[in-house]
């Protein structure tokens, strides 16, 4: 996704694009051996799908019109979510619904139709079935990258002005750069502390009319993520944190999980759902930045982009949309391509993602970690109570809480002064103090 994202920007600069991936790409939306986690539940986040239709005009209204079941009503109908024991408020009218417009679709899916729009480029190519070896370079300037064709075996250079890096969880520029005398690349890591399933589901039409129903419990109960998706398809996930059991190893087992999770509407239809195809389980919830940014020495000519810059915890359902602003950054970036276009880019990426990983980093904390400040704890504690109490009444602070969740607005946002006055009235409204 970060590849075909950079391939678009790309065009914009150069005369000629390749894109190089060592898959067979298919003609129809399917899965293949080069996204493995394809079979999981993949939602963009509402900010992923805006730079879509920024990069690609009129990319939504085809998703919409080739099955994407898209959520775009002025109220939070047609979603239901809850944090911890608060349900959020369903009914007041949203201030900028179209922010916040959701589009469920299976990966494989949003994935072909963003590969049709690329191939559709007249000056990008596709170069699919070849292997990227390692880049080629010139002292300090990358100047291509080694190919191997998968069919022949044959191996060439193909000769570039930018190398981007897209290779995902595979990448090894970091090994790359490691043994070519470049230094050792820092990182930061999370470890992965949750396992979680997925499983492709047929519910009979109109059984459960919420299409986007997410529940966020803490860690001792399971986490659930239930999205419509194409053709009357739906998909399901059920997260399990390592403390307190394994992730559900069948539809049975995730049905009984799903019970303690959601409510009983939403629980009657799913109990009517099909299995389609197997359920996938994954426990690779840690997460790994490559902090490029903070390297003394980076060559020109090259870039790294998506889950090989920085891959997040997926419980999180950030990637595409990160992929979808580091593309954007790199667009910002292009338009001056001296020897420095690797830091700046770099550094562009490194403030997007910052305050995501801090945010990340504070929910996936071990509760170990949490121990020696019982006082900052209680206090967490006690202002997310707040929050959650007003975002169960206020649509605004509602609204607020779904666009920093979507990264539409920074973390910040949510101490906004006005913000936080309208989550106090709130409070204050439920206990009696205030009408
Ligand atoms: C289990 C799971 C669930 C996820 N759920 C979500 C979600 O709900 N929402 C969300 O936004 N994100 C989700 N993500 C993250 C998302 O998949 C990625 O962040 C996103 O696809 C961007 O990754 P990418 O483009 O860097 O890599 P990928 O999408 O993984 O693509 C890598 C590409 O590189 C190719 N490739 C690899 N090595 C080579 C090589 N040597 N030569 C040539 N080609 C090569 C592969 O064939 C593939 O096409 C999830 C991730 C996982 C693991």
């Amino acid at each position: 996704m970060a590849g075909l994202l950079a391939a678009r920007v790309a065009s914009e600069f150069y005369d000629s694009v390749t894109v190089v991936d060592r898959d067979q790409l298919p003609d129809h939306p399917a899965h293949r051996k080069g996204v493995p986690q394809g079979r999981h539940l993949h939602n963009f986040l509402t900010r992923g799908t805006s730079i879509l239709g920024e990069l690609f005009p009129g990319i939504l209204d085809e998703l919409t019109a080739a099955g994407a079941v898209v959520i775009d009503n002025a109220t939070l109908s047609g979603r239901y979510s809850r944090i911890g024991r608060y349900e959020l408020n369903r009914t007041g009218k949203l201030a900028d619904p179209r922010a916040l417009a959701s589009y469920g679709a299976s990966r494989p899916f949003v994935e072909f139709h963003v590969r049709q729009r690329v191939d559709r480029l007249s000056n990008v190519a596709f170069l699919a079935h070849h292997e990227a070896i390692e880049p080629v370079h010139d002292r300090d300037v990358v100047t291509g990258v080694r190919i191997t064709n998968r069919h022949n075996r044959l191996t060439q250079t193909l000769n570039a002005d930018l190398v981007v890096d897209a290779t995902g969880r595979a990448a090894r520029t970091a090994e790359f750069l490691a043994g070519h005398g470049f230094g050792s690349v820092p990182d930061k890591r999370l470890d992965p502390t949750w396992g979680y399933s997925s499983q492709l589901l047929r519910v009979p039409t109109g059984r459960i009319t919420d299409q986007l129903v997410f529940v966020n419990q803490g860690r001792a109960a399971p986490g659930l993520l239930l999205v419509a998706y194409e053709h009357d398809t739906w998909m399901l996930a059920i997260a399990r944190h390592g403390d307190y059991g394994a992730p559900p190893a069948d539809f049975a087992a995730m049905l009984s999980l799903a019970e303690q999770a959601l409510p009983a509407a939403i629980m009657a239809g799913l109990r009517d759902a099909t299995p389609v195809d197997d359920i996938a389980v994954s426990h690779d919830t840690g997460a790994l930045w490559h902090r490029y940014d903070r390297m003394a020495r980076f060559p020109a000519g090259m870039v790294v982009i998506g889950d090989g810059l920085c891959r997040l915890n997926p419980l999180h359902g950030q990637g595409m949309t990160m992929a979808a602003l580091q593309a954007s950054a790199l667009r910002d970036c292009l338009p001056d391509r001296g020897s420095d276009l690797p830091h700046r880019f770099f550094r562009a990426a490194a403030s997007q993602i910052a305050p995501v990983w801090a945010s990340n980093a504070a929910n996936d904390r071990p509760a170990s970690a949490d121990r020696p400040h019982p006082i900052r704890r209680r206090l967490s504690r006690w202002a997310a109570d707040a929050v959650g109490t007003a975002a169960t009444r206020d649509i605004t602070v509602t609204e607020r809480f779904l666009r920093v969740r979507n990264l539409i607005d920074p973390p910040a946002r949510l101490r906004d002064p006005a913000l936080l006055a309208r989550i106090a009235l709130a409070n204050l409204r439920r206990a009696g103090f205030a009408s």
